[in-house]
Order: C-alpha cells, then sequence, then structure tokens
C-alpha cells in the first residue's frame, strides 16, 4: 500500500505552496487507503527552529493534513546517515575526496573557459593512498554511462544521463550527512513508496535513484508537482499571498475552502469548482494533475470561500465564527446564539472575518452611528413613522419574528413609505450601519430588552 511523505525544511512557516504538497499527497494516500508521513528536514541546524516547527504544525492542523505518523525529525538520523556512507565506501561505490577549496575553484574556472558546465570531474575517484590527516569528504561514485530514467506521475517519462551528474557528497569534512544522502536513506527507512513534492527538486531525483540503487533499495515512484505562481507569472512570493496559511485563518478563509482552491490549481475533475472534503479525498487523482505552472489567484480563493460558507452547517461555522469574534474582542458567546445568528449572515459574507464583522452588533451596542449610513437613512420624512414602529414594537405581546415583521409592515402600510425606509433606520440604530441581516431576524435575536434599550437612545 502507498505511504507517502511530506518533508518539509523548518526554515519558516508553512506557506501555500508547501500546503498543496502537503495536501496532494494527503489526498492521494486517502484516496487508495495509504498512509501519510511527516518527516521534518532539520539538518540545517542554525536554520531550524521548534518555533517554526511548531506553526507547520498548526498550519497542517489547521487544514485538516495532520500525518498519520511523525513528525520525525532527519537529524534524529544522522548516525544512521553517516553509517550508510561508511557502508558506499566499503561496498566500492563511494571514495574519499580531498580536493581544498583552491583546486576546486581552479577547476571550475578551467571549465569555464573551455565553456563547460562546472562539475566535479572525479579527480580522486581513483587515488588509492588513504587521506591520512588530510581533511576529506566522502563522494558517491556515481554511475559513468547510461541514462536514469523515471516515470513520474505528474512529468510523464523524464531521463537524465549520468554524464550530466556529477560525484556528488554524501558526507561533509566534518562527518555530517549531505541533503540528498539523508533524503535517501530516510525513504528507504519509513518505507516511503511514493515521493510527492515540488519541481524545484527534479534535479536531485536521478542522483537519488543511483544512491538507491547502490544501496540495493527499491526506488520509489516519483511525483514532480507544478510550482506556483502569481497572477503576474513571476514564482509565488509574498506579494502573492505566499504567507504563512495560517494567515488565511486570520483572513476568514475555512480550511476546506482554501484545500479546495489549492486541489483545483493543476487538478480538475470535469467542470466542477466545489467540492466537498469527501469528494476531494475520493476523487483526487495524482496522475491527473497538469504539468503547467499554477497561478495562484485571490479572487477565485474568495469565491470558492464564499460558495463553502454558503453550503456549510452552522454547526460546522460556529467554532471558527467563534474564533474570529475572539479576535475581535467578543469573549465567549453562547454557542447556541452563535449558531442560531449563522443562518441569516451566511449569504451575505464572502469570508468569516467578514462574518464577525457584521455579527459584532450582536454583542456590543453602537457607541457611533456610521456617518454615511445616518445620511441615506435618517431622513425627516421618516422619524415619525419611525418612532410609531418602536411604540408598536414596545408594545407587542409576544417577540417573535412574525409579530415583529407584522409591526414593520403596519407601519409601512400606514405610513405610505416603502419598506426599506422604515427598515434602514432600525437597523442603523440596532447596528450602527446599514449592513446587516433582515430587520425581525436582528430584533428577534437581540432580544426584546436590548432592542428596544437601542431603539430608544436611536430616537433621542
Ligand atoms: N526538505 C525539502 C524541502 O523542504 C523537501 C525534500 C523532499 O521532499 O524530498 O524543500
Amino acid at each position: 500500500t502507498m505511504r507517502t511523505r511530506f518533508a518539509p525544511s523548518p526554515t519558516g512557516f508553512l506557506h501555500i505552496g508547501g500546503a498543496r504538497t502537503a495536501l496532494f499527497g494527503h489526498l492521494q494516500a486517502r484516496r487508495v487507503g495509504g498512509t501519510t508521513v511527516l518527516r521534518i528536514e532539520d539538518t540545517d541546524r542554525d536554520r531550524s527552529s521548534q518555533e517554526v516547527v511548531d506553526a507547520i504544525l498548526e498550519g497542517m492542523h489547521w487544514l485538516g493534513l495532520d500525518p498519520d505518523e511523525g513528525p520525525f525529525y532527519q537529524a534524529d538520523h544522522a548516525q544512521r546517515h553517516h553509517d550508510l556512507a561508511i557502508q558506499l565506501l566499503e561496498s566500492g561505490h563511494a571514495y574519499k575526496c580531498t580536493c581544498t577549496k583552491e583546486e576546486l575553484d581552479e577547476m571550475r574556472e578551467g571549465q569555464r573557459a573551455r565553456k563547460e558546465k562546472p562539475r566535479y570531474d572525479g579527480r580522486c575517484r581513483h587515488k588509492t593512498e588513504e587521506p591520512g590527516d588530510k581533511p576529506y569528504v566522502v563522494r558517491f561514485k556515481n554511475p559513468e554511462q547510461g541514462d536514469v530514467v523515471w516515470e513520474d506521475m505528474i512529468q510523464g517519462t523524464i531521463r537524465i544521463g549520468n554524464k550530466e551528474l556529477d560525484d556528488l557528497i554524501l558526507l561533509r569534512s566534518d562527518g555530517s550527512p549531505t541533503y540528498n544522502l539523508a533524503v535517501v536513506a530516510d525513504d528507504h527507512d519509513m518505507g516511503i513508496t511514493h515521493v510527492i513534492r515540488g519541481e524545484d527538486h527534479i534535479s536531485n531525483t536521478p542522483r537519488q535513484i543511483n544512491l538507491f540503487k547502490a544501496l540495493g533499495w527499491d526506488v520509489p515512484v516519483y511525483a514532480h508537482m507544478p510550482l506556483l505562481h502569481g497572477t503576474d507569472g513571476a514564482k509565488l512570493s509574498k506579494r502573492h499571498g505566499a504567507v504563512s496559511v495560517l494567515q488565511y485563518r486570520e483572513d476568514g478563509y475555512l480550511p476546506e475552502a482554501v484545500n479546495n482552491y489549492l486541489v483545483r490549481l493543476g487538478w480538475s475533475h470535469g467542470e466542477q469548482e466545489v467540492f466537498t472534503t469527501q469528494e476531494m479525498e475520493s476523487l483526487f487523482d495524482l496522475t491527473r494533475v497538469g504539468r503547467s505552472a499554477a497561478i495562484f489567484n485571490t479572487e477565485k480563493l474568495v469565491w470558492l470561500n464564499s460558495q463553502h460558507m454558503k453550503a456549510a452547517t452552522p454547526a460546522r461555522l460556529a467554532p471558527e465564527l467563534i474564533w474570529q469574534l475572539a479576535r475581535l474582542g467578543v469573549e465567549s458567546p453562547d454557542p447556541a446564539f452563535v449558531e442560531a445568528i449563522i443562518p441569516e449572515m451566511q449569504e451575505r459574507t464572502k469570508t468569516l472575518k467578514e462574518m464577525a464583522q457584521m455579527a459584532l452588533f450582536y454583542f456590543r451596542a453602537p457607541t457611533e452611528y456610521l456617518e454615511k449610513s445616518v445620511k441615506k437613512h435618517l431622513k425627516e420624512a421618516v422619524l415619525a413613522p419611525v418612532s410609531d414602529l418602536v411604540a408598536r414594537l414596545e408594545g407587542l405581546s409576544e417577540w417573535t419574528e412574525e409579530s415583529i415583521e407584522g409591526a414593520v409592515k403596519a407601519v409601512v402600510n400606514e405610513s405610505g413609505q416603502k419598506y426599506p425606509k422604515i427598515a434602514q433606520p432600525i437597523r442603523v440604530f440596532i447596528t450602527g450601519s446599514d449592513i446587516a441581516p433582515g430587520v425581525a431576524e436582528i430584533l428577534k435575536q437581540l432580544g426584546r430588552e436590548e432592542s428596544m434599550a437601542r431603539l430608544q437612545r436611536g430616537l433621542e
């Protein structure tokens, strides 16, 4: 069965490109009943920190991408990686190289002068004497002939001549293992069957395949994902939204909408745009991911988010809205109340952040009214019927949506004013602006006492 891994280097938070890589592996594993593994590639100690690892884990958790196994830490396996390099030395697949930096510089200069690609020319490959106390690195004896060929699940057949590859360093002079050795060793030791990663790793793959073979191990299946670009065609950067995925939570996106957005970058299923998590997990197929670079487009993300918000149950949205409300200073609102106010706002807002802003009046009386709304709605001509309405509301025997609606309609009929002329001033008094759910809905939800207090204040 399939075992796939996501292997971020903890040098920064989980951004949208990394999340897409993790998502594709997760979805493919879900569809075929496979297992996902998270491996933190923390061999660059200076650039890794626990804080960053925690941010990656939190980002994955928010997107529902918790791994089935892990996190494992690559640095924990340094001894094993070291031992494998020694094993390769002993089996004749590697050698000690004592070239100094000066020698290497000179070699490359000569190659450049002859218009050759700079590469290590293997000059230490056939040396027989031991380095003694000279510092040395351990290099892999890359095969000199033939091609490395693999069937990439996304890119198709890739063929690279061994002549293009030089003898890569396995152990540095301080004895520490290098990236390619560590990745191959861990992928094997963790039983990884499918390596799903960014296209920027394609150049490492033939080297890694040669290493797998030298170690006598099965080569995994590879899938190299096209990179993400901004709408201007440039590689995705902060400017385009390549910020932490947690920023998307703050901005009010649902994780399922972000996933839906990311899955559609490069993958399609007929004309369908909106996918539930369950649909993504049962339909996604890596072999149907396109090869061209995907373009990040915030407008589409917003649209998908609004679709997911409309389709979600209030129970699904309530904890998310409560999270957003907390950011606006609303402490522990009653979850049942939050669920009750959601349906009226689902159609009216595109993000949870907008929804929280709209909902704020339920928890806090407006301290002032939006000037624009005042000018537009609190006209002289409607003040008399509006105070008439307030009086009627005061006298209602029961406080339901129907009874409130009845009072509004009665005043509309008697005054000969249009419905919005009467309703909008009420919304302004209650919320401070005219962006809110329907009048009867908000009065009912807010309750008689609080509603009347705000209306009286409005009339003063
Ligand atoms: N650690 C590498 C990165 O973050 C990924 C290595 C891999 O997937 O093989 O780019």
